[in-house]
């Protein structure tokens, strides 16, 4: 592993820059998405188990000194944690320059002003039908109303560009894809299509119902041209854009065509593990170190050892079925 002075970014065993970490600060959510949570009470973590706001924005300094330069905080459903604008303010005050956050809406449209004025740089929403009644369904009772004035509110306080993200199920929602590329002909919106991924999605996971991201690519053609279109930033989205359009639309293709060689990222997890892969079950536990005292050189140390046992790549789009039983992604982060 290089890393010439304090503050580049080391590249890993594979000569990949690792900059970017993705922080989940709660496993809780007030959805219960078909493809993500289980229908009963899932079980949670409990308050002590999870990492306090010291010691995430702790992590995060000695991280930074070490290179880091983006993170986003994700969930679970991130803005259920008390005092997040606290959480966001203090990780930018480290100097984190791009600073995102993934969450469905439903509470974002009394926040969002909040939290651009405590640093938040951008966001993304997830958002995987249209139709009030499907969102219910699909979300266990969620109403669409509120994610819908939560894009218009990012859109007003200035967190652009908001990105939409949607998860195309085959006989779920596929006959929405065109209608969610047409959004980018009128608005300056990042369309992101995330291919589903086999991670305990109570039973519904099959292989035949995740759309490979050439047919997302396929259907949206029929809308017209689509170019290729990069903007700035490493990362694992296919950007693309309609003719006519103002708005983006991303491909990520985590099953069909993994993205590994240019991973840059590490997740770490609610309850203090530093997870190097999303399909790779090794943490390392960096808050019993934290709770026992550690001194910043012993989580330098832990955060190096992440980076360096960084797999090559998974293997999800080969063998589907050993992946099915992986913690769900309000656990991971996802
Ligand atoms: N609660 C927030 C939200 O929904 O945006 C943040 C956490 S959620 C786990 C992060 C992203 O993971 C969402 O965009 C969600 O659609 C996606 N996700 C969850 N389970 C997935 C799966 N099995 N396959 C693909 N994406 C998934
Ligand atoms: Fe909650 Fe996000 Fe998972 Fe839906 S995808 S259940 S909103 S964590």
């Amino acid at each position: 592993m290089k890393s010439d002075n304090m503050n580049q970014s080391p590249n890993d065993t594979y000569n990949r820059r690792i900059d970017y970490l993705r922080i989940s600060i709660t496993d809780k959510c007030n959805l219960k998405c078909v493809y993500c949570m289980p229908e009963k009470k899932p079980r949670t973590f409990k308050k002590g188990d999870i990492l306090t706001y010291e010691e995430i924005i702790r992590f995060v300094r000695i991280a930074h000194s070490h290179g880091l330069r983006k993170v986003r905080i994700t969930g679970g459903e991130p803005l259920l944690r008390k005092n997040i604008t606290g959480l966001i303010s203090s990780i930018k005050e480290i100097g984190i320059g791009d600073l995102s956050l993934t969450t469905n809406g439903i509470k974002l449209p009394d926040m969002a002003e909040k939290l651009r004025d405590a640093g938040l740089d951008r966001i993304n929403i997830s958002l995987d039908t249209l139709d009030a009644d499907r969102y219910r369904t699909i979300t266990r009772g969620g109403d669409i109303k509120r994610v819908l004035e939560a894009i218009k509110e990012a859109e007003r306080t200035g967190l652009m560009p908001v990105k939409i993200n949607v998860v195309p199920i085959q006989g779920v929602n596929d006959d929405e894809i065109l209608s969610f590329a047409s959004l980018t002909f009128d608005k300056n919106y990042h369309v992101r299509f995330i291919e589903f991924m086999p991670a305990s999605c109570n039973g519904l996971w099959e292989k035949s119902k995740c759309i490979k991201s050439s047919d997302i690519i396929d259907r949206i053609s029929g809308l017209g041209p689509l170019k290729s279109f990069e903007f700035r930033g490493r990362g694992p989205s296919r950007n693309y854009q309609l003719k006519g359009a103002v708005g983006v639309i991303g491909i990520i293709s985590p099953v069909s065509d993994h993205f590994c060689s240019y991973c840059n990222r590490l997740r770490l997890t609610a309850d203090g593990k530093i997870r190097p892969c999303l399909f790779s079950s090794k943490e390392i536990d960096i808050k019993t170190p934290m709770r026992d005292g550690a001194a910043d050189e012993d989580l330098e140390n832990l955060y190096h050892h992440a980076i360096r046992i960084k797999p090559q790549r998974h293997r999800i789009n080969e063998d589907t079925a050993s992946y099915e039983h992986l913690k769900t992604m309000s656990k991971i982060g996802g």
